[in-house]
């Protein structure tokens, strides 16, 4: 193996309405609105970006509202669980800010001798925050969390894979993590030496359904590669492996591949140029729908199907 991520880039989830989901993100997390564009595979839908101030890899979520899909169900095959890292002392300011918010939480409780609390967000995807010894934050500005308790990124995420032994080997033998150890049916594997997204659990013998897709379930973790030329070696290294590999596609504010591991689990592997600063400067991002080129002379006929809603700015789109 030659290549090793150093982590998560970004994480997306299949939500229902888009401003109770902006709503949530922003004014109950604190993350900020980064881009407000389509879905390049289904321009009639939004797709909507959260992070830190500047959008740094590791901090990204990215969500898919489908108002009026059937409800996903979480399962096997999936990405069960989205962990966002917060700093050491900040759990019980999250505990009575999720309360005051009327979201129930379940911990504290720990896990691989770190304090978890896990909660539901509005679409029912299941989200925890892990208590992470600070970094450097570089978030929090539209939200009213104080920067000394702000959310400073993703902590990792949880895989109920249909073949773990085989998802394992994915993660250790082609995208470079290393195995740190096995606490209650869950394998840890860690990438990098950064704390921000460099933890994927891999629940030891996932049972029950299998995960459908739809609003409330994670729809694929993306991992990070450092620019067009190593992404395209990990595309040679995952084809020599066996893995049916996409093209690469262009998402205007990173390039991407994709490919289903083993266990059923959408896995992308995603540039971290250029971001989100590609059409909007750093303090306006989100303040309008954003399309790529080749969408742009079709906005008249895109915009009317979209629905109205209001940013964090206090615009209103489209
Ligand atoms: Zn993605």
């Amino acid at each position: 193996m030659t290549l090793a991520t150093p982590g998560i880039h970004h994480v997306t989830s299949i939500v229902g309405d888009p401003q109770r989901d902006i709503d949530f993100y922003t004014t109950v997390l604190g993350l900020r609105l980064l881009k407000v564009t389509v879905n390049f595979d289904r321009p009639e839908t939004y797709h909507l970006y959260f992070g830190d101030q500047h959008g740094t890899p590791g901090t990204i979520l990215t969500t898919f509202p489908w108002p009026g899909d059937r409800q996903g169900t979480i399962g096997t095959g999936q990405i069960t669980t989205t962990s966002f890292a917060i700093p050491e002392g900040s759990t019980g300011y999250w505990l009575e800010r999720l309360m005051q918010h009327r979201v129930a939480t379940h911990g504290p409780f720990r896990r691989f001798d770190e304090q978890v609390v896990r909660f539901q967000d509005p679409d029912g995807l299941v989200c925890e925050l892990v208590s992470r010894p600070s970094e450097t934050t570089t978030n929090v500005r539209n939200g009213t969390v104080e920067q000394t308790q702000a959310i400073i990124g993703f902590s990792g995420v949880t895989l109920a894979s249909r073949q773990p032994e085989r998802t394992a080997e994915v993660l250790t033998d082609l995208l470079g993590f290393r195995h740190m150890g096995e606490s209650d049916r869950i394998n840890r594997f860690v990438a990098g030496t950064s704390m921000l997204g460099s933890i994927v659990d891999l629940v030891v013998d996932a049972e029950g359904t299998q995960g459908t897709e739809g609003p409330g379930t994670v729809h694929h973790v993306a991992f990070r590669t450092r620019d067009d030329a190593e992404q395209l070696e990990w595309r040679e290294q995952l084809i020599a492996a066996g893995m049916h590999v996409t093209e690469v596609r262009d998402r205007s504010y990173f390039k991407s591949i994709y490919f289903r591991e083993p266990g059923g689990i959408l896995f992308e592997i995603a540039t971290d140029p250029p971001g989100f600063t590609l059409d909007e400067p750093l303090d306006q991002l989100a303040t309008g729908i954003r399309l790529p080129p080749w969408y742009e002379d079709r906005r008249g006929e895109i915009e009317p199907g979209l629905k109205s809603i209001q940013l964090p700015s206090g615009i209103t789109v489209p």
